[in-house]
This record gives C-alpha cells, sequence and structure tokens, in this order.
C-alpha cells in the first residue's frame, strides 16, 4: 500500500452523511460528538431541582421526590439552594406578590437552566385565572421548557416532564453553546 497517498483527514464513505451538520473532518467530528455526548450524559442525568414549592401542586412534586415516584432513579435531586440548582419547577399558584421572588430566584440559577410549569395554575392561573392577586402563568415572568397540564398532575405526568427535559439536553450541542466554536484538532 502506499502511505503517501493516503489522506488521514479524509472521512471515509458515509460519515458525511452520519456527521452532516458538523460539516467536520473525522478527527474533528469525532471529537466534538464525543464531548457533546458525554456532557449531555452527565448533565441530563443529574438534572437537580430546586427545593420550591407554592401551593397544593407542591404535594404532588413531594410525592414524586418519595419512595413512590423515585424522582431519584433519573439522577434528579432535590437541592435547598437557586445557585446549585439545573432545574425550576414552578408547582402551585403563582401571585403576583410572589412573582417578584420567583424570578429573583430565577436569575440566581446559574446556566443552563431549565424551568417546569407544573399545573394549571402555573400554566395559566388555573382555577384562580380570574383573581386580581393571581399570575396568568408562570411564562410571564420567566421563561418555560415543559408545560405539565392538570389539577393537580399526576407524579407520571412529572416525571415525563422530566424526561421532557432530559431528551432537551440530550439534544443540545453544548460545547458549541458555551464557546461558540467546534473544537479543532491540533
Ligand atoms: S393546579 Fe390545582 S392542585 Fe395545582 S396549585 Fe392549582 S389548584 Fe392546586
Amino acid at each position: 500500500m502506499d502511505h503517501s497517498k493516503l489522506n488521514r483527514m479524509e472521512p471515509s464513505p458515509g460519515y458525511g452523511m452520519r456527521y452532516a451538520e458538523t460539516y467536520g473532518t473525522v478527527i474533528t467530528t469525532g471529537v466534538d460528538q464525543t464531548i457533546n455526548w458525554v456532557l449531555n450524559w452527565a448533565r441530563s442525568n443529574s438534572t437537580w431541582y430546586m427545593l420550591f414549592g407554592l401551593a397544593c401542586c407542591a404535594i404532588e412534586l413531594m410525592q414524586t421526590g418519595g419512595p413512590r415516584g423515585d424522582f431519584e432513579r433519573f439522577g434528579s435531586a432535590p437541592r435547598p439552594s437557586p445557585r446549585a440548582s439545573d432545574l425550576f419547577i414552578i408547582a402551585g399558584t403563582l401571585t403576583y406578590k410572589m412573582a417578584l421572588r420567583v424570578k429573583r430566584l430565577y436569575d440566581q440559577m446559574s446556566e443552563p437552566r431549565y424551568v417546569i410549569s407544573m399545573g394549571s395554575c402555573a400554566n395559566c392561573g388555573g382555577l384562580f385565572q380570574y383573581s386580581y392577586s393571581v399570575c396568568k402563568g408562570v411564562d410571564q415572568i420567566i421563561p418555560v421548557d415543559v408545560y405539565i397540564p392538570g389539577c393537580p398532575p399526576r407524579p407520571e405526568a412529572l416525571l415525563e416532564g422530566l424526561l421532557r427535559i432530559q431528551h432537551q439536553i440530550k439534544q443540545e450541542h453544548y460545547i458549541q453553546h458555551r464557546h461558540g466554536a467546534r473544537i479543532e484538532p491540533v
């Protein structure tokens, strides 16, 4: 075999189709894909949520964290501080009086952060949407990734919401978002 004609940077047939989005060489693509996969795998399986509840939906949140729902089997554990949390579950009726506090907690979470709106009250005001004191949906003050309907949603619904957040994390190109560029081979 004539090794001088061997182009080690040329992708083998089929690689272009598989990694079309990264446009790179085999080495570049492999590094990007592998690091992204490892980071996303670790992040999605350690989505810690803030220990926070507003009203009756929070009881279902606690139930989901208990032995029956067992949130922790998906790597999701409660944290008592927004600075150590990745996920903010808004569980309950959000009043205007509380809205500023919720916004402040959200601002204290570091990026990347995710929000689940749990229950009709958090989604749109629910039973209390005609009340003068109730915010008509938490998405009026912070961005929401997943909405869970119900009054209250069952623990299984909240688990489904968590799985959707994990799915969203697994689709992210974390390195590109974080550093704005692909890693180039040295
Ligand atoms: S959606 Fe229903 S269960 Fe949840 S906080 Fe509102 S009234 Fe309570």
